[in-house]
């Protein structure tokens, strides 16, 4: 996927649901194992504490490191 912005190729990766602040992830990495803590390639997303219940879903969304954006797609 190219960045609506720069035109430039994004990065695949994910955003994982969990204790861990909403963040990015690229592909084959994996969340923090510590809770309310950004993962060390991830790249968090503006968001706040909220308390979740469900466990375990990721989204895909794509990187660009240029712009500082994350695009995912939704199920429409
Ligand atoms: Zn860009």
């Amino acid at each position: 996927m190219r960045c609506p912005y720069c035109q430039e190729e994004m990065r695949p990766g994910y955003i994982p649901n969990g204790e861990q602040p909403v963040q990015w992830i690229p592909n084959g990495e994996r969340p923090s194992h510590i809770s309310f803590s950004v993962a060390e390639t991830g790249v968090a997303l503006i968001n706040q504490f909220k308390p979740l219940q469900a466990n375990g879903y990721r989204a895909e969304a794509h990187y660009c490191p240029k712009c500082g954006i994350a695009i995912a797609p939704t199920s429409k």
